[in-house]
């Protein structure tokens, strides 16, 4: 296998520059250059015109709530205070005069985000299959049959998924495999599959480090890359409309 038969999926970036360098550092190191991302590029962290900038040369991008936030005011209402001053704060950024030329290719390109993606059998959404952009599949949805059954009922074979910064694997069959189960790697089956490849920019399954996987042909490969937390966390902390919370969870990965 060459380079150019791996895809790297990523997701949840949320604005974290050094997550995100380190990542596309260890992508271009396997020689691959096909990314889809799942999308919230911005969002809690402190460079979203760096990583929007960076989202740009990826293959695909799927929008996410916090990019729709941006986008629409009235999307934000649902928000909690933290991610509501993050979005409004991420706004200002976009709307920066000094910047005009930049900031409007910047918007032009966070609304043309779509909302799914399909490619060969497999569906690309940020949330859900049957909600893309805002609907939640947790791992403990396993117990809820009707919520799973309708949402699997949504799933060809296999889509994949982001949003909930919880990397693992769900089937048809009410099952929940959180990476470590399977030492990182995944061979996709006849199942119907949903994978959820986990948050480049802050990750919540209790590891600090930045979370992708690596897709060739039906084998799944969870990666995890170290990056320097604290370099994020310093700039969240200078910035006031930033809640200190965003920078703390990073060295928790919660
Ligand atoms: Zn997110």
């Amino acid at each position: 296998m060459t380079g150019a038969d791996l895809k790297a999926i990523i997701s949840d970036i949320h604005s974290n520059l050094e997550a995100l360098q380190a990542v596309l550092a260890d992508i271009r190191k396997r020689g691959i250059s096909d990314i889809i991302c799942l999308g919230d590029i911005i969002g809690y962290g402190p460079n979203p015109k760096e990583c929007i900038d960076l989202a740009k040369r990826f293959s695909f991008n799927i929008l996410g709530n916090h990019d729709e936030a941006a986008l629409w005011a009235e999307s934000v209402e649902s928000f909690n205070p933290v991610a509501r001053a993050a979005v409004e704060w991420t706004r200002q950024q976009l709307e920066d005069s000094k910047d005009r030329t930049q900031n409007t290719k910047r918007w032009d390109f966070l609304g043309e985000l779509q909302r799914t993606y399909r490619e060969n059998s497999a569906l690309y959404v940020h949330g859900s299959p049957r909600k893309p952009v805002r609907e939640y599949v947790f791992p403990e949805d396993i117990a809820n049959r009707v919520k799973m059954q309708d949402i699997f009922s949504k799933v060809d074979h296999v889509c994949f998924i982001g949003h909930s910064h919880m990397p693992g694997i769900f089937t048809e069959d009410m099952s929940f495999k959180p990476p470590q189960e399977v030492f990182n790697t995944y061979e996709i089956d006849s199942r119907k599959t949903i994978i959820n490849v986990g948050s480049v920019g802050q990750p919540r399954d209790g590891d600090t480090r930045a979370c992708y996987v690596v897709l060739e042909g039906s084998r799944v490969e969870f990666v995890r890359v170290q990056y320097g937390f604290e370099d994020t966390m310093k700039k969240i902390y200078t910035i006031s409309e930033l809640d200190n919370f965003s920078a703390d969870r990073l060295a928790e990965g919660r």
